[in-house]
């Protein structure tokens, strides 16, 4: 059963640029999406789209079958974490995570409930007092997941949020990410121009290039029979 559908969804930026184009994609329950790709392939374009924050302008987009297409971010089931973490630096870690929850209107004991379980979960118990500034780029990270987290969204986005850690940190930190989506099976769009992010944590990969999708297959298909030079190029580098 597909939750996400993206119907023939285009954006056209003025210029004009076609960022995407006429773009289909069906991700099922609980699965996790690789968008791989070359700069400017139209993969952050697409994830904006669904997270609500760019407006396509033409196709539909859909969630458990309700259209979502028009709505605001904030009304979506949705929950991104970009590639530069925006995590409000003048409040605690704590105070990030409970800010979404307080919005919607929760309780004090039941926000401190969740937001203790999901700091826990991105490996982060007991640093809710910590200031944001305090903390590595690593665990920023973490809390940037753990603030899209909290709100429990029924579709993850995540646009390389690895990007500016080092080789070492991404690589502890992709299989952390796949842990974590695995244990709460929530389904997840992830973008990279990293094939070895895209191999190692995906259940299917896109490989996308200007806004189309040149191939859509499970990792070790990509990996066996590259049908793109992006992804080929790379493969003949790790032989
Ligand atoms: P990727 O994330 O794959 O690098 P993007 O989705 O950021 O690609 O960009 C796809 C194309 O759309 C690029 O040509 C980019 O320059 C263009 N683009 C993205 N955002 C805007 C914008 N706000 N205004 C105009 N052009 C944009
Ligand atoms: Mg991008």
């Amino acid at each position: 059963m597909s939750v996400l559908k993206i119907t023939d969804v285009s954006k056209i930026f003025a210029g004009p640029t076609v960022a995407v184009d006429n773009f289909s994609l069906e991700v099922g329950d609980g699965e996790l999406v690789c968008l791989l790709g070359p700069s400017g392939s139209g993969k952050s374009t697409l994830l904006r789209m669904v997270g609500g924050f760019e407006r396509p302008t033409s196709g539909l987009m859909t969630i458990d079958g309700d259209d979502i297409t028009q709505l605001p971010p904030e009304r979506r089931p949705t929950g991104m974490v970009f590639q530069s973490h925006a995590l409000w630096t003048h409040m605690n870690v704590f105070k990030n995570l409970a800010f979404g929850l307080k919005l919607r209107g929760l309780p004090k004991e039941q926000i401190t409930e969740k937001v203790e379980a999901v700091l826990e979960l991105v490996g982060l118990a007991g640093y809710g007092t910590r200031g944001v500034n305090q903390l590595s780029g690593g665990q920023q990270q973490r809390v940037a997941l753990a603030r899209s987290l909290v709100l429990e969204p029924k579709i993850l986005l995540l646009d390389e949020p690895f990007a500016s850690l080092d080789q070492h940190l991404r690589e502890r930190l992709r299989e952390e990410v796949r842990d974590i989506q695995q244990r709460l099976k929530i389904t997840t769009l992830f973008v990279t121009h990293g094939q070895d992010e895209a191999l190692a944590m995906a259940d299917r990969i896109v490989v996308m290039r200007d806004g189309r999708t040149e191939q859509i297959d499970r990792p070790d298909v990509v990996y066996r029979e590259p049908q793109t030079p992006f992804v080929a190029g790379f493969i003949g580098t790790m032989n």
